[in-house]
This record gives C-alpha cells, sequence and structure tokens, in this order.
C-alpha cells in the first residue's frame, strides 16, 4: 500500500475514534435528562401515595369527632327527656335519640371501611417507599457514573485531538482538502475502499473502469457516483 493511503488511513482512523467519543458525549445531556425526569415522576408518585394516606386518615379523625358530636346531641336530648311530662312528646324525643344512635352505626360502619382503605394505602406506600429507595440509589448512582462518563470523554476528545496534528501534517494538501471537506459533512468515511473489486464501500455502486484502473495500481480515486476518495486494498489488489 502507497504511503499516502496509509498516511489519510491513520488519519482517519483517529478522526473516527474522535467522532465516536463526541457522539457519545452528544448523547449524555439527553441520557441524564431521562434519569432525572424519571427520578422527578417518581418523587411525584410517592407524595401522591402520602397524600392520599394522609387524607384517608384525616377522613377518619373527622368521622370520629361526628361521632363525638352526635353522642353529645343525644346527651342533650337524654337531658331533655327528664322534663317531658306528655306521653307523645317523650315517644317523639326517644325516636329522637334512636335516630341519632342508627347515625352513630352508620359513621361507624364508614369509620371501618376507612381503616381497611388506610391499612391498605399504608401498605402499598411502605412497599412503595422501599423500592423508591433503592430506586433513587441506583438512578443517583447512574447519573454520577454518566457524570465521570463525560469527564473522561472530554479528556480523551483532548488528548486524541492533541496527537492528530502530526498524523495531519504528513498528508498532502490537495487530498488534505478533499478529506477535510467530506469529513465535516460528518457522514460515513472520507477514504473509502473498494470492495469486492467492484463496488464503493460507502455507496455500494459498481466503480468505473477508470477508477478500478487508478486504484488498481494502488493510486487513490475519487467514486464517480458518492465523491468519497478509494482504494483497493491490499487483499484486494492479488
Ligand atoms: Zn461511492
Amino acid at each position: 500500500m502507497k504511503k499516502i493511503i496509509e498516511d489519510i488511513l491513520a488519519l482517519q482512523e483517529k478522526d473516527m475514534r474522535i467522532r465516536g467519543l463526541k457522539m457519545r458525549l452528544a448523547m449524555i445531556p439527553t441520557e441524564k435528562a431521562k434519569l432525572n425526569a424519571t427520578l422527578e415522576q417518581e418523587k411525584n408518585s410517592l407524595k401522591a401515595q402520602r397524600e392520599s394516606l394522609s387524607k384517608t386518615e384525616m377522613e377518619m379523625k373527622q368521622k370520629e369527632s361526628a361521632i363525638n358530636q352526635v353522642n353529645e346531641e343525644i346527651k342533650k336530648l337524654q337531658n331533655q327527656t327528664v322534663l317531658i311530662k306528655k306521653n307523645d312528646e317523650y315517644q317523639a324525643m326517644l325516636k329522637e335519640i334512636e335516630s341519632r344512635k342508627g347515625k352513630i352505626s352508620d359513621i361507624e360502619t364508614e369509620i371501618i371501611m376507612l381503616i381497611d382503605k388506610k391499612e391498605a394505602l399504608a401498605a402499598e406506600f411502605k412497599a412503595y417507599e422501599k423500592t423508591f429507595g433503592d430506586r433513587e440509589k441506583s438512578i443517583q448512582a447512574e447519573l454520577k457514573e454518566l457524570t465521570q462518563l463525560e469527564g473522561d470523554l472530554k479528556n480523551e476528545i483532548i488528548s486524541q485531538t492533541n496527537s492528530r496534528a502530526p498524523l495531519e501534517a504528513v498528508v498532502p494538501k490537495d487530498n488534505l482538502g478533499l478529506y477535510t471537506r467530506i469529513l465535516n459533512t460528518g457522514k460515513g468515511e472520507p477514504l473509502g475502499k473498494v470492495l469486492q473489486g467492484i463496488t464503493c464501500s460507502n455507496c455500494h455502486l459498481k466503480l468505473t473502469p477508470q477508477t478500478l484502473t487508478l486504484t488498481k495500481r494502488g493510486d487513490l480515486a475519487i467514486c464517480d457516483n458518492c465523491s468519497r476518495m478509494l482504494y483497493m486494498p491490499d487483499e484486494e489488489m492479488k
């Protein structure tokens, strides 16, 4: 293989490495944002469960104080019955008291239902709280890893970029101009190869006889279709 091709391949290898590192680095903010959004969502779920539990506890307290209030009313009515002389009035009063007792019984039934609800919610909350704790820890660890990776990638990009200059310096200006233009499109490799002795590795189309003749001599050529630089790998020369 001619030196010029070796030199461009060495530069290209370096540039593909740098491109890969930059692509990986560019993905990190989205990955972090996703993790943070997940964490936020799970925090909100936990909060909603806690609120639902305390709402139920509050309802229970309200029902209990409603019972106390009705009991007070019953006591007052019972005290009044002592003063009643007429039988029909007395019967009416007893009815009043009975109706209030019935009301208490209804509220007690409601309280029993709330106790069941509260127990179920408390168990659910406790389980979720534990899961959430584990999830939070694992998300924090992932975020920490991403931050570490971000730093490592930045350092590696600097180091790779620093060692690129000598590789670029040995490539002739003309070739470097074309190479750089293709590289800057950000798509594929500037220097492709001839595959199976006949097609371009970039666009996969058949190459013209003139192009193939050049590459068979070990020279650089340009694909007539996609305008990439091309070379014939040694193993295809035989
Ligand atoms: Zn091509």
